[in-house]
């Protein structure tokens, strides 16, 4: 077996409790996976590893109105070795990549939902990122949401628009709690865009699931 990463072949220890079980088998070798840094939430809003208690960012969400997004969990810190990860993953197209992580996922329950990807950057990928998460992580993947101005016609409108405006539109309303699940939090803005039009038709609770923050 090689590593999904560094293509290097991947060592399976002989130990007491292998030789009579089969070994379990890794998508990625030990050198590489310590290089990813996983996260022990500090900020119990976006589950950043690096604040004490709720971080100034989520403190802001919450200040003039309700914070949508319930809580983010995430997986690992968007450290250098990570970023180069995702250049290799996402930008260079190598979507197998994503597997070197599926034994560092465990499943998420109830509807997971993708965050949407415009047309044009669908047809440059190949592929949807945050779909491709729930695939990695084996769950029910329901498509609420579409990007709103792919149309002609908004595209004309697209520059005359204030930065700030949703760029998803509700496709269906549910009333089950819901995780949108996506690569990376950042700013945390794409995701509260995404959960405010949720929560603004009765979905009673969002939360999000991301690989890095
Ligand atoms: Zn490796
Ligand atoms: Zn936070």
């Amino acid at each position: 077996m090689r590593c999904y990463v560094c293509s290097n072949d991947i060592m399976t220890q002989v130990t007491w409790t292998n030789v009579f079980l089969p070994p379990k088998r890794s998508s990625i070798c030990e050198g590489c996976l310590s290089q990813f840094e996983r996260i022990t939430p500090t900020c119990p809003k976006c589950g950043r590893g690096d604040s004490t208690g709720l971080c100034f960012d989520c403190e802001r969400w919450g200040m003039d109105k309700e914070d949508p997004l319930e809580k983010n969990t995430a997986l690992f810190a968007y450290n250098d070795f990570a970023k180069d990860w995702v250049a290799k993953w996402k930008y260079r197209g190598d979507y197998e990549l994503l597997y070197s992580l599926r034994e560092q996922v465990a499943s998420l329950e109830g509807p997971l939902v993708p965050i949407p990807l415009s047309d044009e950057r669908l047809a440059e990928r190949g592929f949807n990122q945050s779909e491709a998460v729930i695939r990695l992580l084996g769950g029910e993947s329901v498509s609420l949401l579409e990007r709103s101005g792919t149309s002609k016609q908004s595209k004309k409108q697209r520059a005359e628009r204030v930065t700030s405006e949703n760029p998803f539109r509700l496709v269906e309303p549910i009333r089950a709690p819901v995780t949108i699940v996506d690569d990376i939090y950042t700013t945390g803005t794409t995701l509260r865009h995404a959960a405010s039009l949720l929560k603004e038709a009765g979905c009673p609770s969002v939360s999000s699931f991301t690989i890095f923050r």
